[in-house]
């Protein structure tokens, strides 16, 4: 890889960057390269006493800002990421490890919520209310919740950024912002495109750090809500610990792609290995499980290994790449796990199963394709967050649907059939927050309101559209004696 793009190896608090105060480092090193990308200093408690303070002070002042202002603040900020979106893109790349291309992507679609939200934003219209008592009059609005605790996964790091600051700005919060200490670098950059939008000091703070950090920033009592994107073991730590504070949750998926016996066998293949490969399958909906139709399951087991051909696994900077390296030790030695409990119930690993020798770490895991797979084994039953496309087989629709939903999580599925009256059966069973119906589960748009079916373990509230903006406000209610 080429010389990487100056990182900001500081904080950000209260519109500047800073060492904060603490003494202890973290080294973070590339997992396409091994390489040294940069050391930023670890947050203290006082760092985040004053960025909570700051916050406040910024957030009461930007709550008064009228909506028009704050949205036109939004879209100056989309536009300063998108002029930097190639220095941006070329630095995620470097510290998460997702080919040159999807880093583009995910630049492009955070300057887009910026937007999305402004726009959004101006519209969060409240309602006037009929009463029983014709001396009243009641109307609702929407009031800010305060300063909001971001903790955000490494799997999307500006993207997932933008999803709460977006709509949190947009809407009249202040928020404090926790990356995973490994993916710091591309958020702290995007504080150049936030200064430069000339956005008020305080309302944003970037403290990249650990676990424990999260914690405290959780525990804070000058923070009022959490916006948590990560594991839902994480997420159900973070629930036991923020007690009453607002809070929005995206989990983990496990996400069931669905083959019914009348399928396109091809479309239903490609979307599969689709939906397996983009960011190495470290996405939340990626191709999870994939349960076929027992008549259709050789046609489609064909197929999907001739598609698997086509995943060149190598540098994510070469243009030719659609698979680049696992981001962490932790995600690879999940697969691992995985591929030898698959193996020790009989599945049958056609491609793959293992860390391809000699690239520059250790983390380039092949395109994997297992077929014969246990329901009770761990490619199953857990979110393995790799590039696997495990193959389950069902006997009938009423088999498909009871496989899709024997599982603790319900992020989003797709289901793959020509029958009308078969798709919305799925759309309306399957217990997930969104089905795809004859496309890749990894599909996505800014505009759905996506997060998961409610009685799951994987969160709630939702990201995108005026979903969000609804979630990041409070609807307040006033009532007029006449
Ligand atoms: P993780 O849960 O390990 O970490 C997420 C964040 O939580 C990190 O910033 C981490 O430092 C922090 N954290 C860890 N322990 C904490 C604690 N006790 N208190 C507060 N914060 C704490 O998740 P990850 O491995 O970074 O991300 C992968 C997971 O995220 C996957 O399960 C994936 O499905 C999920 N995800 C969900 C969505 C969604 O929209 N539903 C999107 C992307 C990723």
């Amino acid at each position: 890889m080429t010389t990487p793009p100056a990182a900001p190896q500081q904080l950000f608090i209260n519109g500047a960057y800073t060492d904060g105060t603490g003494s202890a480092t973290v080294d973070v090193l590339s997992p396409a390269t091994g390489e040294h990308v940069g050391t930023i200093p670890a947050p203290t408690p006082d760092d985040l006493d004053t960025a909570v303070r700051a916050a406040h002070e910024a957030q009461r002042a930007w709550a008064g800002v009228n909506v028009w202002e704050r949205a036109a603040a939004c879209h100056r900020i989309a536009d300063e990421i998108d002029a930097r979106r190639d220095e941006l893109a070329r630095l995620q790349t470097l510290e998460q490890g997702k080919p040159l291309t999807e880093s583009v992507a995910d630049v492009t679609e955070a300057a887009l919520l910026f937007r999305l939200h402004a726009e959004d934003a101006v519209r969060l219209n409240g309602e006037t209310l009929l009463s029983r008592d014709n001396g009243k009059r009641m109307f609702t609005f929407h009031r800010p919740v305060g300063t909001w605790g971001i903790i955000t996964p490494w799997n999307f790091p500006l993207l997932m950024f933008a999803e709460f600051a977006a709509p949190g700005l947009a809407t009249g919060n202040a928020l404090i912002v926790k990356p995973p200490a490994h993916t710091p670098f591309t958020v702290l950059k995007a504080m150049d495109a936030v200064v430069a939008a000339g956005l008020p000091a305080g309302l944003v703070s970037i403290l990249p750090g650990d676990g424990p950090f999260g914690d405290a920033l959780v525990r804070h009592p000058g923070i009022h809500a959490i916006g948590f994107i990560g594991s839902s073991a994480t997420g159900a730590k973070i629930t036991a610990a923020a007690g009453l504070k607002r809070s929005l949750m995206e989990c983990s998926g496990n996400g069931p792609v669905v083959v019914l016996a009348d399928a396109d066998i091809e479309a239903a293949a490609r979307a599969a290995v689709d939906g397996a490969y983009p960011c190495a399958g470290q996405v939340c909906c990626a191709t999870e499980r994939v349960v076929v139709h027992t008549d259709v399951h050789d046609a489609f087991v064909e197929a999907v290994l001739r598609e698997s051909e086509r995943v060149v696994l190598g540098d994510p900077l070469d243009a030719t790449t659609l698979l680049g390296p696992l981001n962490n030790e932790g995600v690879a030695e999940k697969m691992d796990r995985h591929m030898a409990d698959a193996r020790a119930r009989g599945a049958r690993i056609l491609t793959g199963g293992k860390r391809r020798a000699g690239m520059p770490t250790d983390l380039y895991y092949e395109f994997t394709v297992v077929d014969g797979v246990p329901e009770d084994s761990l490619l199953s039953r857990e979110e393995s967050f790799g590039p696997v496309v495990p193959i389950i087989t069902g006997r009938d629709e009423d088999d498909l649907l009871r496989i899709a939903n024997a599982d603790a999580l319900g992020l989003q599925g797709a289901v793959f059939t020509r029958s009308m009256t078969s798709a919305f059966r799925f759309i309306e069973e399957m217990e997930v927050g969104q089905v795809i119906v004859n496309d890749s589960n990894n599909w996505w748009d800014i505009n759905m309101p996506f997060g998961g079916a409610g009685a799951r373990g994987t969160g709630w509230g939702r990201i995108g559209g005026k979903w969000t903006l609804m979630d990041m406000t409070d609807t307040r209610t006033g009532v007029i004696s006449l």
